[in-house]
């Protein structure tokens, strides 16, 4: 049986396999793709200490640093269901897709998270090429720029006023009749001179020039016509999904489905921590799921002290 479980193979996990192992305790990671979400990822301009990097790069480099200590890395394995142990200082178990099991004395859960897309033609052709799902990390690459962010809840209203400073010109498209985000947030981003509003907008297509994106469509409800937006930016702030349905019942879970976590990371269950987009962390961020992830391990081994098991 593993000591430190992680599950998940993104920053989280990463930074959770790393600060476990070299407790010198018996640490295992399964991930269904190792690198997560940095595999979809191109410039990364954000993380403290590295000026740029690429999402497969860095994937590269945490996965030499991971396999630096001993660490049974288990790659390409999605995890189905976790059973708790049913007594304190017992073994929880995992049961993988592939009909295999794993034991371990603590879990870290980092499975991340995934950005609910528009699906409309377009957006996969042209994603990392002006679609774009997170304001502070592509934000200023659209210096000077127009662009659109589609969502009027609160994360598409923040990320307009966010924008809008940095870039010459936001068009807000909320498919709703009327916006969903706080109203001081509201009221914050009518403020603003270089902002419009569309609402009853529809997104149907992302057009390009086949390097970059030149162009949203999108109809208007109400009126039926079609409009056709010139600009070099999108933005698609509709929600960020967790990748925790298969907790549903064992650990306690947000109205969103993030996984409740406290400042240590642990979860409803004693024994079992979480870390990363996953978890109810206000910031979903690489620098952020490193530290969680971090954290997290630190409470595991820390619970594996004083419940006498290393
Ligand atoms: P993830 O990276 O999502 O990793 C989750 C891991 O869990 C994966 O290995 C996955 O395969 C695994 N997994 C999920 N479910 C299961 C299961 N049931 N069984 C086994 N394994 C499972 N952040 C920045 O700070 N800077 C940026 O520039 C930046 N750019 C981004 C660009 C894009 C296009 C995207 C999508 C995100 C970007 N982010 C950026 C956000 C950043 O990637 C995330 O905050 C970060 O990856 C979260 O790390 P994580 O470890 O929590 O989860």
């Amino acid at each position: 049986a593993f000591d430190v479980l992680v599950v998940g193979g993104g920053p989280g996990g990463a930074a959770a396999a790393v600060y476990s192992a070299r407790k010198g305790i018996a640490t295992g990671i399964v991930a269904e793709r190792f690198g997560g979400q940095l595999l979809d990822t191109m410039g990364i301009e954000n993380l403290i200490a590295v000026t740029h990097t690429e999402g497969p790069k860095l994937v590269s480099v945490l996965e030499q640093n991971v396999r630096e200590y001993d660490v049974d890395v288990m790659n390409l394995q999605r995890v189905e269901q976790l059973l708790p142990s049913s007594e304190p200082g017992g073994l929880h178990e995992l049961k993988l897709a592939s009909g295999a099991s794993l034991r371990s004395r603590t879990v870290v859960l980092a499975t991340g998270a995934r950005w609910r897309q528009m699906n409309v033609p377009g957006e996969n052709q042209y994603r990392n090429k002006g679609v774009a799902y997170c304001p502070h990390c592509d934000g200023p690459l659209f210096k000077g720029k127009r662009v659109a962010v589609i969502g009027g809840g609160n994360s598409g209203v923040e990320a307009a006023i966010d924008l809008a400073g940095i870039v010459a010109h936001v068009t807000l498209v909320e498919f709703d009749s009327k916006l969903r985000a706080d109203e001081v947030l509201q009221r914050k981003l009518r403020s603003l001179s270089n902002v419009s509003i569309v609402l009853n907008g529809q997104s149907t297509e992302v057009r390009g020039d086949g390097q970059r994106v030149t162009a949203l469509v999108y109809t208007d409800r109400s009126s039926g016509d079609e409009h056709v937006l010139a600009l070099e930016g999108i933005f698609v702030q509709i929600g960020l999904l967790p990748n925790t349905e298969w907790l549903k019942g064992t650990v306690a879970l947000s109205d969103r489905g993030e996984i409740i976590v406290d400042e240590r990371g642990q979860t409803s269950v004693p024994g079992v921590f979480a870390a990363g987009d996953a978890t109810t962390v206000p910031y979903k961020q690489i620098v952020v799921a490193m530290g969680a992830g971090s954290t997290a391990a630190l409470s595991a081994f820390d619970h594996l002290m004083r419940t006498s098991q290393v």
